[in-house]
């Protein structure tokens, strides 16, 4: 019995293929597709070889030249012209700041001898042997619209100064290291030749010694020559006895080995596929993933072992960059009415600084972008479905849960609501423009299971990856694509989303 319905099901199916196939399946290359194209971009991007591709390191400028040689055997036009060069290429040149580990030193108030990445963190400046007057300056802030100026009646020229953290009012840990720079700036400015911030943020102090102490990267702000630079120690202030010693000293000595700064480049890498239409052409649908993730051993800040110290970032996010190619692929061959931009964002992992950095230097107008698809993803436990953060606020459910369906897939919108997903990712960068900006995630419903196992931590490798799955989401991503850029009219946030008045600005509408 069974086995005749079995067969009539297998024979209705097989008679409705022709027509299904000749609708759903035309013969578009993302439907061509070979799944091991997909697992090759896959073992390349998140191999050994590659050393977890941290922003600015060697694996980090392999896996961009993989990318865009991608792109220029895939016929995509570069964009990008960086200053200097006439050359046009495709690779956007993102400047960094980069930031030593924490240095070693004292600081040595009278009997008090405090050590470096124990009782105090070195938050700026070079190798530092000072011994000199120390004042008291309250939080070191001035407001002329309060008239309000911590800094009235001292004269801090060729002193060290010592302030509290934070401002009157708060002592959130985002507020003290929002003032921080300020903070050291000001004082540089008045003739201090040192600051020492008292750090009394609600937040254990080893924490603050593991986030602030390892190596930083931050965009280079270009003008780091102008800012004066004096050393900067923040000192566990709810140790109380170094505050006492601190506040009753006439003279400190404040030695240190400094910490490095070095300016370093990486790349968001850009290639363009015009689009057929000659009128929606000059409109564009813009493909970001980040194909940069967080390295070797230390660090990744999470455990490793001497036969596994790599983090190969094959969930995050070669994932979302073997889709992005697969696009490349597909809307190469055969490209939709608007044109497409596909940009493989560098330096996401250090706070979303390629995307930071391209919206602020765009290598096409942004408001011409019509929509931003991102994806990203720190892993999967549901190979049915794509999950994608924004769908409900973006405009374009509809073309995205057709593309999904055509291979099999569903979508879920916006699994772990608490974790507040929309705003951690690249997509941020652009919906603060107010394009319209989801963020394209293999699958999950919550935060659990096999994606908290995986998630930044060493066994995010491709000998984990479901294969299949990564083939169909990468079709999928590339399907929505098209089907966004090609629609008639523009997705719009929805009414009363928290970036419509940006969207409003940019698009003048
Ligand atoms: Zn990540």
């Amino acid at each position: 019995m069974k086995k005749t319905i079995l067969l009539i099901l297998f024979v209705g199916a097989m008679s409705f293929q022709p027509s299904f196939a000749q609708k759903k399946s035309p013969a578009l290359p993302e439907f061509q597709i070979k799944k091991s194209e997909t697992e090759a971009h896959m073992r390349f991007l998140a191999a050994d070889e590659l050393m977890g591709r941290r922003t600015g390191e060697s694996g980090n400028f392999v896996a961009a030249r993989y990318v865009a040689e991608q792109f220029r055997k895939l016929g995509l036009s570069p964009v990008t012209s960086n200053a200097g060069s006439n050359t046009v290429s495709y690779f956007q040149n993102v400047p960094f700041e980069k930031m030593g580990a924490s240095a070693a030193g004292e600081i040595i108030a009278d009997a008090e001898i405090m050590k470096a990445g124990e009782a105090w963190l070195l938050m700026n400046g070079g190798e530092t042997n000072l011994k000199a007057p120390i004042i008291y300056a309250s939080f070191g802030l001035e407001d002329a619209a309060k008239s309000w100026d911590d800094y009235k009646g001292l004269d801090v020229k060729g002193k060290i100064v010592l302030v509290e953290s934070g401002t009157p009012e708060a002592q959130t840990p985002t507020e003290i290291f929002a003032t921080s720079n300020e903070k050291r700036k000001l004082a540089a400015s008045k003739g201090a030749i040192g600051i020492i911030e008292l750090f009394n943020a609600p937040v254990p102090w080893n924490i603050v010694l593991r986030a602030f102490g390892g190596e930083k990267l931050a965009l280079s702000q270009g003008d780091a020559a102008a800012t004066p630079s004096i050393p900067h120690a923040w000192v566990n202030g709810k140790e109380a006895k170094y505050a006492r010693a601190l506040r009753a000293v006439k003279e400190v000595e404040f030695k240190t080995t400094g910490r490095k700064m070095q300016l370093i480049n990486s790349y968001n890498v850009a290639g363009l596929i015009q689009g057929s239409d000659p009128k929606l052409k000059d409109e564009y649908v813009l493909l970001t993933a980040h194909y940069d993730h967080v390295g070797v051993g230390r660090q990744g800040g999470q455990p490793y072992t001497a036969e596994d110290s790599i983090f190969n970032g094959a969930r995050d996010n070669a994932f979302g960059t073997v889709a992005l190619l697969t696009a490349a692929e597909a809307l190469s061959k055969n490209p939709p009415k608007r044109s497409v931009l596909i940009v493989a964002l560098t330096g996401e992992e250090v706070g979303l600084l390629g995307s930071k950095y391209y919206a602020a230097n765009p290598l096409l107008p942004l408001n011409k972008c019509i929509f931003n698809l991102n994806s990203d993803g720190a892993g999967y436990n549901d190979t049915t479905i794509v999950a994608v953060m924004g769908l409900d606020r973006t405009g374009a459910r509809a073309e995205i849960e057709t593309a999904s369906k055509a291979f099999g897939l569903g979508v879920f919108a916006d699994p772990s609501p608490e974790q507040g997903l929309f705003d951690r990712s690249d997509n941020v960068s652009f919906a603060r423009e107010g394009i319209p900006a989801p963020t394209f995630t293999p699958g999950f419903r919550e935060f659990n299971g096999d994606i908290m196992k995986n998630y930044h931590q060493v066994s995010d490798n491709p000998e984990t990856i479901n294969f299949n799955y990564l083939l169909k989401f990468s079709q999928a991503y590339t399907y929505t694509a098209r089907l966004i850029a090609d629609r008639k009219v523009a997705p719009q946030w929805s009414a009363g989303d928290k970036y419509e008045p940006a969207a409003k600005k940019l698009y003048g509408k």
